[in-house]
C-alpha cells in the first residue's frame, strides 16, 4: 500500500516554481513587479547570458526592513494582502507571496535591502534566511544566479542565451510600457540595450512600439459605465505580419485574454485582412471587483465577472475610434 507523507518545504517550493518560474523572463517579470509594488521610480536590470547565469535588479523603492526580510523568501509571506477583502480589491501586482520562495528554491538568490530610515542595509540568501548586515544606500537589490542549477530536468528546457534574452526583453517591455512614470534600464552582458527615461504614456509607447507605429496610431480614450479604455491603436495602413506589437493591460497588468482578443479581432476584421495584424498599447481599467486576477500564478490570465459587457465595450471603443473621420493621430515627435 502506498503511504502518504508530507512533502518537505523546499520540494513544495520547487513544485510551485514549475508554475511561476518557467524561464529567466518569468523571474524578471516577478522581480520587476516587486520593484514597482515597492514604489520604485528607477529600476535597473542587468542580465548575464540571457538571464540564465544572472539576473540582477536594482531599485530605489521603499526597501524591506530586517524583520520582513527574514520572511521575504518564505512561501505565502506577503506584505500586500491580509484578507479576502484585500484580495478582491488588490491594487498591487503581487499578492500571492510565492515568487521569491519559488525563485530561491531553484536558483541562488540574494536580496540586499535598506528600508527607509534604517541605519544600514540587510542581506539574506536562499541558504540563510537570517538577515546579515550589508551595505547599500537605499532600495533593494535582488540577485538570482544559475537558474535551475539544482533541478537539471528543468534546466534542459531553457533555450540558448539569445532566445532567453529575447524573452527577457519582451517581459521588460511589457512592464515598462505600462509604467511610463518610472525610469528603466536594461543591460545584457555588460552592455546597455535599452534606457527609458521617466515620461508620459505617449513617449513610452513611442520608445517601445516605435515611430512608425505612433505615426499611424490613433489615440484611444473612451469611458462608459465604470469602464475606461485608453492608449494607442494602429490604423489599417500600419500592420505587422506578426503579433509582436500587441499589448493589452487590465488594471495595469499585461494579460492575454480570449474575450479581449476576440473583441479586438472583430474590431479590425473589416479593415485588416489575411496575415496582417494590428499593433496596439491599450489599457482597460475597471473596478478590481469586476475582474479576478487570481486565475494562474503568472497572472497573465484574468476572469471577468461581466465578460459580455467587457467584450462589447472594447469592441465599440475601438471601432468608434478607428472609424472617426477626424484624424486624431498622435502628433509628430519634437526633435
Ligand atoms: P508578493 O509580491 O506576492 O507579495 P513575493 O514573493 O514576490 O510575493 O515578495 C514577497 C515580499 O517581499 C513582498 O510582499 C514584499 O513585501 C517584499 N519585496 C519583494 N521584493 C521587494 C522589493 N524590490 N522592494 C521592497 N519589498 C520587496
Ligand atoms: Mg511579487
Amino acid at each position: 500500500m502506498p503511504t502518504i507523507r508530507k512533502l518537505p518545504e523546499v520540494l513544495i517550493n520547487q513544485i510551485a516554481a514549475g508554475e511561476v518560474v518557467e524561464r529567466p523572463a518569468s523571474v524578471l517579470k516577478e522581480l520587476l513587479e516587486n520593484s514597482l509594488d515597492a514604489g520604485s521610480k528607477a529600476i535597473e536590470v542587468q542580465l548575464t547570458q540571457g538571464g540564465i547565469k544572472q539576473l540582477r535588479i536594482t531599485d530605489d523603492g521603499c526597501g524591506i526592513d530586517k524583520e520582513d526580510l527574514a520572511l521575504a523568501l518564505e512561501r505565502h509571506a506577503t506584505s500586500k494582502i491580509a484578507s479576502l477583502e484585500d484580495l478582491e480589491a488588490v491594487g498591487t501586482m503581487g499578492f500571492r507571496g510565492e515568487a521569491l520562495a519559488a525563485i530561491s528554491s531553484v536558483a541562488r538568490t540574494k536580496i540586499t535591502s535598506r528600508a527607509r530610515g534604517a541605519s544600514h542595509a540587510w542581506k539574506v540568501s536562499e541558504r540563510d534566511h537570517e538577515p546579515m548586515p550589508a551595505a547599500l544606500n537605499g532600495g533593494t537589490v535582488v540577485e538570482v544566479e544559475d537558474l535551475y542549477y539544482n533541478t537539471p530536468a528543468r534546466r534542459k528546457f531553457m533555450k540558448s542565451d539569445s532566445t532567453e534574452y529575447g524573452h527577457c526583453d519582451d517581459a521588460f517591455r511589457r512592464v515598462a510600457l505600462a509604467r511610463p512614470e518610472v525610469g528603466f534600464q536594461l543591460s545584457h552582458n555588460g552592455r546597455v540595450n535599452l534606457r527609458l527615461a521617466p515620461g508620459d504614456a505617449e513617449r513610452r509607447a513611442r520608445e517601445i512600439l516605435g515611430d512608425d507605429f505612433m505615426e499611424q496610431a490613433r489615440v484611444v480614450d473612451v469611458a462608459a459605465s465604470g469602464l475606461r479604455l485608453f492608449g494607442f491603436a494602429s490604423l489599417p495602413a500600419y500592420a505587422r505580419s506578426n503579433r509582436d506589437g500587441q499589448y493589452f493591460y487590465v488594471n495595469g497588468r499585461f494579460v492575454r485574454d480570449k474575450i479581449i482578443q476576440h473583441a479586438l479581432r472583430e474590431a479590425y476584421a473589416d479593415i485588416l485582412h489575411g496575415n496582417r495584424h494590428p499593433a496596439y498599447a491599450l489599457f482597460l481599467e475597471l473596478d478590481p471587483a469586476g475582474v479576478d486576477v487570481n486565475v494562474h500564478p503568472a497572472k497573465t490570465e484574468v476572469r471577468f465577472r461581466e465578460g459580455r459587457a467587457i467584450h462589447q465595450f472594447v469592441f465599440h471603443a475601438l471601432t468608434r475610434t478607428l472609424a472617426a473621420p477626424v484624424q486624431a493621430a498622435v502628433a509628430a515627435p519634437v526633435v
